[in-house]
């Protein structure tokens, strides 16, 4: 299976094309993140002669017997779970934060610190069957999953050791996860994960200085724009964002400013669930197959601190910037910081607006 641009030669051995009308070459601010986002779309078509990854679509049993997630089944160290029929948490068997972390060791010297890594790690089974993922599942039973986020995050946030409750989804052995039953996780932690604090203080400093929400703000200006919309409602808003950092990452939020999601009322939840659907079903319909992406909620902190300038949102980052090809983290992001980005983000919005919203498993062949 080949790519388009897999045609062979190095990667250096052909002129690029000129930067045109057509293709975008220019510098975009990530007002959240403050930092710029390298923006090269005429660099996309060009060869490369590097890994593909192959993505398994084969398909996938309802029930799996030595599946650690699936309903009854015993998990490591001898637990069992139980006959689950919606959602189902429980305490992560292979924690990297948890209540029995020992004491560090004897304190380092300057300037170095440690602490101990105290905290709570879970893991949320979004459904008994093994082989649906968010995409697959109806709205009806995405609505659990969002509850299950807004009951974990008031629950662990209430605890006085818990600063930050990071609501996680790791989907696709691309990004290390090999366990297809939809499932994701939880790490409730005595600090705050640097992403957030950085939104938080770019949040908090432009309400300062024009006494708006940031995020509202970024709203706004996509529903004034909307190239990159893809999906919108009277509660929720979902599109790919103008300074977008991955080929096809895509915001979903409450269109209402909330720190938390335990804030959504009924209406907005079942919005949300709805989006999550609209999302997910356009990722798969993309290349006809399972769609993988690492899905962080953003939450603020849970340490009671005045976090109104904060508003609650997901986040979909996807790997794959064509069907095979991994987006790499090199120079610039892991070196320099700063995201490289070889696409369009209305080119990349263009194509999920154009797909059918039902699941391709789901449509008739006929239709
Ligand atoms: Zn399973």
């Amino acid at each position: 299976m080949s790519a388009a641009g897999t045609t062979g030669g190095s990667p250096y051995g052909s002129p690029l094309p000129p930067a045109g009308p057509l293709t975008l070459w220019e510098q975009r601010w990530h007002p959240l993140r403050e930092e710029w986002v390298i923006i090269a779309a005429h660099r996309q078509d060009r060869p490369w002669t590097g890994e593909k990854v192959v993505v398994p679509v084969e398909a996938t049993p309802r029930y799996v017997p030595d599946c650690y997630l699936c309903p009854g089944n015993a998990r490591v160290g001898g637990r069992r779970n139980p006959d689950y029929t919606s959602t189902f948490v429980f305490d992560n068997d292979h924690p990297c934060v948890g209540p029995d972390a020992p004491q560090p060791q004897a304190p380092p010297p300057r300037p170095f610190r440690s602490q101990r890594a105290h905290g709570l790690a879970r893991v949320i089974c979004y459904h008994p069957r093994h082989d649906l993922t968010l995409a697959e599942m109806p709205v009806e039973q995405i609505i659990p999953v969002v509850q299950v986020w807004q009951q974990q995050t008031r629950d662990l946030g209430a605890r006085p050791e818990i600063r930050h409750v990071l609501c996680f989804e790791n989907k696709g052995e691309v990004v290390g996860v090999s366990n297809y039953h939809p499932h994701g996780q939880i790490n409730a932690t005595n600090f705050v994960f640097k992403t957030i604090e950085t939104e938080l203080a770019a949040s908090q400093r432009y309400l300062h200085e024009t006494g708006r929400p940031l995020f509202a703000d970024i709203i706004a200006a996509e529903q004034a724009d909307g190239r990159r919309v893809l999906y919108e409602d009277e509660h929720t808003i979902g599109f790919v964002p103008y300074f977008a950092r991955y080929a096809y990452e895509v915001y979903v939020a409450p269109r209402r400013t909330v720190a938390h999601i335990q804030a959504l009322n009924g209406a907005e939840v079942e919005s949300l669930a709805r989006a999550l659907k609209d999302v997910t079903v356009r990722f798969d319909n993309l290349w006809r197959m399972p769609f993988p992406y690492v899905m962080p909620l953003h939450q603020a902190p849970t340490d009671g601190g005045d976090y109104r300038a904060f508003h609650f949102f997901i986040a979909f980052h996807p790997p794959l910037r064509q069907p095979n090809l991994l987006k790499y983290l090199a120079g610039p992001e892991i070196g320099g910081g700063n995201f490289l980005s070889d696409t369009s983000p209305e080119e990349k919005a263009a194509e999920l607006q154009a797909l059918p919203t039902t699941h391709y498993r789901e449509a008739q062949p006929d239709s």
